[in-house]
C-alpha cells in the first residue's frame, strides 16, 4: 500500500511549490485589467482562459500565467546560449496579482500585498496620457501612489522583518497608452514622476516635523529615499536600497495594441 502514502506526500509538495509572484499596481483606468487580459491571451494558459468573467474589481485577483519560452530569464543570464538548447525551453509559470486601483482600497487591498514573501517584482501601470500637464491632480495622485509603493518596499528592506522578506523587489513603471498622441514618452514620464514624488516627499516630511517627530534615525526610515538633501530620483532608490525602478513605454490597446508588451515581459523574465 505504498502508493497512498506516496500520493499524499506528492500532493503536499505540489501544493507548497512556490510560484514566483508579481504584483500589478496603479491607479484605476491605467490599463491593469486590459494588460492582464492580454498577458493571459499571450500565455495561452487554458486553466485561466475564462477566469476573467468571474472577476470583480473590488478584490485582488490572481492569474496564473506563462512567460513565452522565447523570453530570456534572468537566472539564465550567465549561461551560454549552448547550455539552454531550444528543446529544453519551456514557458515559465508565474503569478500576477491584480489589485484595485481605487484610492480607498489601496492600503488594504493593494499595498498590503507588498509583504508577500514570494513577491519577485512590481508592475506599476500608469496612463502616460494623463501625465502631461504639470499641475494635474491625476499626476499628483499617480505620484502619491508610487511614492507610497516605494516607501513600503523601502521599509520592507530596512525593517526588522526576517531576511526572507528582504529580497530586492524591482519595480517596472509601465508607461501605458503610448498610442495616444497626448501620451508622454517614457523618458518624460520618468522625469515627471521623479519631480512629483519629490513634492510628495517634501510635504510628507513637513507633516512628520509638524507632529513633533525629531529628525532622528527612525524618522529617516519614514522618508522615501532616506532623509538626505538630494532631490528624489529613482537612482537614489537603487543606490540606497537596491530597489531598481525602470520606466518602459507600451500600449495594451488602441492602434498600436501590444506595442512594448514584449519588453514588459522581458523585464518579468529578467526577475525570474
Ligand atoms: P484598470 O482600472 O487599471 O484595470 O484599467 P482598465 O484595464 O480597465 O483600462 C481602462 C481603460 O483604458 C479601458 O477603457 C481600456 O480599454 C483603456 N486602455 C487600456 N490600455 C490602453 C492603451 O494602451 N491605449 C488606449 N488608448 N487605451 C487603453
Amino acid at each position: 500500500l505504498p502508493s497512498l502514502v506516496h500520493l499524499y506526500f506528492y500532493s503536499q509538495t505540489a501544493r507548497t511549490k512556490v510560484v514566483p509572484t508579481f504584483l500589478l499596481l496603479g491607479p484605476s483606468g491605467a490599463g491593469k485589467t486590459a494588460l492582464l487580459t492580454l498577458l493571459q491571451k499571450r500565455s495561452s494558459d487554458q486553466e485561466n482562459a475564462d477566469a476573467s468573467s468571474t472577476r470583480t474589481s473590488q478584490v485582488p485577483w490572481r492569474a496564473s500565467l506563462l512567460l513565452p519560452s522565447s523570453i530570456p530569464l534572468g537566472s539564465n543570464k550567465y549561461r551560454s546560449d549552448n547550455d539552454v538548447s531550444l528543446k529544453d525551453k519551456h514557458p515559465t509559470r508565474y503569478v500576477m496579482i491584480d489589485t484595485p486601483g481605487h484610492g480607498k482600497l489601496r492600503d488594504d487591498q493593494a499595498l498590503s500585498q507588498l509583504q508577500n514573501p514570494v513577491l519577485r517584482g512590481v508592475l506599476f501601470v500608469v496612463d502616460a496620457s494623463v501625465l502631461d500637464s504639470s499641475e494635474s491632480s491625476s499626476s499628483r495622485d499617480i505620484a502619491a501612489y508610487l511614492h507610497d509603493t516605494l516607501l513600503v518596499l523601502q521599509k520592507r528592506k530596512t525593517g526588522k522583518a526576517s531576511s526572507k522578506t528582504k529580497a530586492n523587489i524591482p519595480v517596472l513603471v509601465a508607461a501605458n497608452k503610448q498610442d495616444l498622441f497626448t501620451a508622454l514618452p517614457p523618458g518624460a514620464v520618468k522625469e515627471r514622476l521623479q519631480t512629483e514624488i519629490e513634492r510628495v516627499r517634501t510635504s510628507r516630511s513637513k507633516g512628520l516635523a509638524a507632529v513633533g517627530q525629531e529628525p532622528d534615525a527612525d524618522a529617516e526610515e519614514e522618508v522615501l529615499g532616506g532623509g538626505g538633501e538630494d532631490k528624489f530620483t529613482f537612482k537614489l532608490m537603487e543606490d540606497e536600497y537596491g530597489i531598481s525602478v525602470d520606466v518602459v513605454g507600451g500600449a495594451v490597446k488602441g492602434e498600436e495594441a501590444g506595442k512594448g508588451v514584449r519588453r514588459w515581459e522581458e523585464w518579468i523574465g529578467g526577475c525570474l
